[in-house]
C-alpha cells in the first residue's frame, strides 16, 4: 500500500508540496480551510501578485512546472524609483545580463499547481475543510468541515502543516510549549499595508513602464506597483498604522485620502481614477515576522513555508523561500529514503537559520525600500555595485547573492551580503560623487575581505 502524507493548506507551499510528495509515489490529502480557488474568482477579482525570482523558479523547475508558469509572468528589469521632485530612474537589480525578477499574480499560480498535483491522481483535496487540532503523539489530525459544521478526524504516518503565518498546526506546538520547549515570536511592523490597483490603460495597455517593480520611496512609507497580466498594476501602500506622522489612522474621510495621495504620490494618483472606492474596499492588513522552533515533532509533524517562518514582503522572497523549502525536503527524501523521522530532523538542522535569515533579510530591505533608495550615498553605492557586476563575474551584491544565486543558502548570502553593504556604504559616502570612484581600488577592498569569492562558508 503507498504511504499516505497529510498536507494541511493548500496555498503556494501546500499545492507545490502536494505536487512533489505524489509526484515520489505518496498518496496524499490535502485539507484546505478555504473554498476550491478554481472555482470562483479569488480576492474579489483583484489581482493580487507576488515577484518570484530564481529560487522559486528552481522549485517549480523540480517538479517540472516552471514552463507552465513562464507564460503567466511579467519580467521585472529593475526598481522603477519615482521621487516626489525630479526625474524617474530605473535601478535595475543587476548589472548582469538575465538576472531580473518577475511578477506572478497569486491566484494565477496557486491554480495552476493545484491543478498539476491533481493530475497526478494522487493527490485528493478536501476543500472548505480547517485544521482545528491534532494529536502530536499519535500522528492524528482534527478536521472541521466550515460549510456544514461537521468535525472529524485523520491520521497519517507523516503530517506536513503548510497553513500559513497563522498556522493552526503551530498553534497545537505552541499550547503544549512547555511539554515540547516550543520557542515562538511574531515580531510586528508598526507599517500596515493595503492592496490599491493601477487600471490598464483606456483601450488597453500599461499606464506606466510594464517590465519594472515601481517604488515611490517618502522616507518612512512608500508605495509600490507590480504588473498584471491585463495591464493593471498591484499597487501596495505601506504606512504606519498609528502614530505621529502619517498613518493609516488619519486617513478617515475621503479628503484624507485624496490630499494624502495628492501631497505624496501625485504622479501614482494620476493613473488611479478610483483611489477613494479602492482605499475603502480593500482591508489594511498587518505585517510581522514569525520564529519558532522545533519546526518537527516526534518525526512525524513538520511545519513549511509560512508557518515556519513567516517574513515581511520587502525582500520579494517569502513564497520563494517556501518553494526552496519543498526542494530541500525533497533532496533529503533522495539522500535518507523515506526515513521519515531522520528526513525531519535533517530538514531542520539544515533549513532553520535560512528560515531566520530571510526574515532578518527582509527587515533590513524594509528601510531599503522606504527610505535608501531617496539617499545618493545608498544610489551611488548601487551604481557601485552595477559596475562592478558588469566588470568583474566573481561580485554579487547582497540583492544578487540572495534573489540570483539559489545554489547559496539564505544564511549565507546573508552574512557576506551585509559586509559587502558595510564596506561599500563607508567607501560611497567617502567618495560621495561618481567622479570619485575608482572602481579598481573597490575591487581591491573586496578582494581584501574575501568578497570576491562567491561561496563562502558559514
Ligand atoms: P499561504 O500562501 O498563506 O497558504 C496557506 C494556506 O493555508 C491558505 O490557503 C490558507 O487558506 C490555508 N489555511 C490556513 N489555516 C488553515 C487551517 N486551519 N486548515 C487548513 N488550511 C488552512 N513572497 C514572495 O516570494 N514574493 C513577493 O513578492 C511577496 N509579496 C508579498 C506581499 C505581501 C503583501 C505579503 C503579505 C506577502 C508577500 N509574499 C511574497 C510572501 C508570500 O505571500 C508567502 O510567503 C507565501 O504565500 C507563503 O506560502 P504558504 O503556502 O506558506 O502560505
Amino acid at each position: 500500500m503507498q504511504e499516505k502524507i497529510i498536507v494541511i493548506g493548500a496555498g503556494l507551499c501546500g499545492s507545490l508540496l502536494a505536487l512533489r510528495m505524489a509526484q515520489r509515489g505518496y498518496a496524499v490529502v490535502v485539507y484546505e480551510r478555504r473554498s476550491d480557488m478554481r472555482q470562483k474568482s479569488v480576492a474579489a477579482g483583484r489581482s493580487i501578485n507576488l515577484a518570484l525570482s530564481d529560487r522559486g523558479l528552481r522549485s517549480l523547475a523540480m517538479a517540472g512546472v516552471d514552463q507552465d508558469i513562464l507564460p503567466l509572468v511579467i519580467p521585472m528589469h529593475g526598481r522603477m524609483l519615482h521621487p516626489l521632485e525630479g526625474d524617474n530612474s530605473l535601478v535595475p537589480y543587476s548589472g548582469r545580463q538575465g538576472e531580473y525578477i518577475n511578477s506572478v499574480s497569486r491566484g494565477g499560480l496557486n491554480r495552476v499547481l493545484l491543478e498539476k498535483a491533481e493530475e497526478t491522481g494522487q493527490v485528493t483535496y478536501y476543500f472548505d475543510t480547517a485544521c482545528i487540532h491534532a494529536d502530536l503523539e499519535v500522528g492524528t489530525v482534527y478536521l472541521k468541515n466550515q460549510k456544514t459544521g461537521e468535525e472529524f478526524h485523520d491520521s497519517a504516518e507523516v503530517i506536513l502543516g503548510t497553513d500559513g503565518a497563522y498556522s493552526s498546526l503551530r498553534n497545537v506546538f505552541l499550547k503544549d510549549s512547555a511539554r515540547y520547549r516550543f520557542d515562538f515570536s511574531i515580531q510586528y511592523l508598526q507599517t500596515g499595508y493595503k492592496e490599491l490597483e493601477i487600471p490598464p490603460a483606456p483601450g488597453g495597455g500599461f499606464r506606466i513602464e510594464k517590465n519594472a517593480l515601481h517604488i515611490w520611496p517618502r522616507k518612512g512609507f512608500m508605495l509600490i506597483a507590480l504588473p498584471n497580466l491585463d495591464g493593471s498594476f498591484t499597487v501596495t501602500l505601506f504606512l504606519a498604522m498609528a502614530g505621529d506622522g502619517e498613518s493609516f489612522a488619519r486617513l478617515n474621510t475621503d479628503d484624507d485620502i485624496v490630499t494624502f495621495f495628492e501631497k505624496y504620490f501625485p504622479t501614482a494618483l494620476l493613473h488611479m481614477p478610483d483611489i477613494v472606492a479602492d482605499f475603502r474596499q480593500n482591508p489594511t492588513s498587518s505585517l510581522g515576522t514569525v520564529k519558532c522552533f522545533p519546526w518537527q515533532m516526534n518525526g512525524r509533524f513538520l511545519l513549511m513555508g509560512d508557518a515556519a517562518h513567516a517574513v515581511v514582503p520587502f525582500y520579494g522572497q517569502g513564497m520563494n523561500a517556501s518553494f526552496e523549502d519543498v526542494r530541500v525536503l525533497n533532496d533529503l527524501l533522495d539522500q535518507y529514503g523515506d526515513d521519515w523521522p531522520q528526513v525531519l530532523q535533517a530538514y531542520q538542522d539544515l533549513r532553520k537559520k535560512d528560515g531566520d535569515a530571510i526574515g532578518d533579510l527582509a527587515m533590513d530591505n524594509e528601510l531599503e525600500m522606504k527610505s535608501a533608495t531617496a539617499d545618493p550615498v545608498f544610489l551611488l553605492k548601487r551604481k557601485i555595485e552595477l559596475a562592478l557586476e558588469q566588470s568583474y563575474p566573481e561580485y554579487y551584491s547582497k540583492y544578487s547573492l540572495v534573489t540570483f544565486n539559489d545554489d547559496i543558502p539564505y544564511h549565507q548570502a546573508m552574512k557576506q551580503g551585509r559586509d559587502q553593504d558595510v564596506l561599500l556604504m563607508e567607501y560611497a559616502r567617502k567618495a560621495e560623487h561618481w567622479e570619485n570612484v575608482e572602481l579598481e581600488y573597490v575591487v581591491k577592498l573586496l578582494n581584501d575581505k574575501g568578497f570576491l569569492k562567491r561561496a563562502i562558508t558559514s
